[in-house]
């Protein structure tokens, strides 16, 4: 059986708190006196019901934890540690998810904390080897005039290498804010060449994927799984070629599946969407990338091929360069070609003596 840790692959879905190791928001918390929840330090993950209630609990004990990030060093930490994290599960393409605002009180303001976050994805870049990017989030939370703001603010950096911000997305609960006033913030990133990356159809079903569709022109969708309710909605993802970012773990954490199992992965797959594995915000779901990969093999029954499929295809969701893309394709066809049960492996292969 071949080592999913070496499978190369592109981390497309990953938020920056929610990257965090219990470990590093246990010490955080420490330096800075804050009491946390003991759900937040204990082992399990997280586990809440679907609807309101659940994803309020969900959204508290995130934001107890975003409370603990204070300052500069803090954030090139939680960065650095994505990028070790990333690179130790076979990670070539970290593209990692920052709203800025809620670090800008600490260091300066909303520019400072967004150059903050891109000077250490460059150093980190240089220190593991994974090229990490930049994905500037807004919130459904707040005014979509503040979206507007962090939509400049990302066309300000835009590019596709290390460092550089690759696209703008749009998260929190979906249940919240009017999809349509979003639109002005994602035409700017649009015009800026950023890649249009909101959350859709996880919490709410194939009607919001539709309406996300309708007027945010996504290239990318956060989650969109349950666009497989809706062969009509799915359709149309798979034609407009937008890639979902399926976080398997997320789902079952928040209640939208009750089991890995139903998580509808080959659905998605079989109809020809492009879906790239990721892990959402391992902090409370304690469940990172390679767990995505290990799920898809030893619960929905994937393949070598298909799993090679799967990291291919996060490969080309990414927005690294063509020439990064090209490095990492290779690597997924040698990860598949090297069989350690096949007639070439070490020591038995033609030229083994
Ligand atoms: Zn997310």
């Amino acid at each position: 059986m071949r080592d999913l840790a070496l499978l190369p692959k592109a981390h497309l879905h990953l938020h920056f708190t929610g990257s965090m190791r219990v470990s590093t928001l246990a010490d955080l918390a420490r330096r800075h006196g804050i009491r946390l929840p003991h759900v937040l330090l204990d082992a399990d993950p997280l586990r809440v019901p679907a609807g309101e209630r659940g994803w309020f609990r969900f959204q508290r004990l995130y934001d107890a934890a975003r409370a603990c990030v204070r300052g500069e060093d803090d954030m090139r930490r939680i960065v650095a540690e994505a990028a070790a994290d990333d690179a130790a599960e076979g990670s070539g393409r970290l593209e990692i998810q920052v709203d800025p605002t809620s670090y800008a009180p600490f260091v300066g303001g909303l520019t400072p904390a967004l150059e903050i976050v891109l000077d250490e994805a460059r150093r980190a870049s240089d220190a593991t080897g994974v090229e990490v990017a930049v994905v500037v989030a807004a919130s459904r939370m707040r005014h979509p005039l503040d979206a507007r703001t962090l939509a400049r603010l990302a066309a300000r950096h835009a590019g596709d290498g290390p460092g550089q911000v690759v696209g703008f997305g749009l998260s929190n609960d979906e249940r919240r804010g009017d999809t349509e006033q979003f639109g002005p913030a994602f035409e700017i990133a649009h015009r800026a060449g950023l890649a249009r990356v909101p959350h859709g159809g996880e919490l709410l079903g194939p009607a919001h994927v539709a309406e996300v569709l309708d007027h945010l022109h996504p290239e990318r969708l956060g989650h969109g799984v349950r666009s497989a309710e809706d062969p009509h909605v799915l359709a149309r993802v798979v034609e407009d070629g937008v890639a979902l970012e399926v976080c398997p773990a997320s789902n079952v954490s928040l209640g939208v599946y009750a089991t890995a199992a139903d998580v509808p992965l080959r659905a998605l797959v079989d109809a020809g969407a492009t879906v790239a594995l990721g892990a959402d915000d391992p902090l409370l779901f304690r469940s990172r990338l390679l767990d995505q990969y290990v799920a898809a093999r030893e619960v929905h029954g994937l393949d070598d091929r298909a799993l090679a499929d799967l990291a291919r295809s996060s490969v080309r969701a990414s927005r690294a360069s063509a020439a990064t893309r090209a490095r990492l394709l290779a690597a997924v066809d040698a990860w598949l070609a090297d069989d350690p049960a096949g007639p070439t492996a070490p020591g038995t292969g033609p030229g083994a003596v």
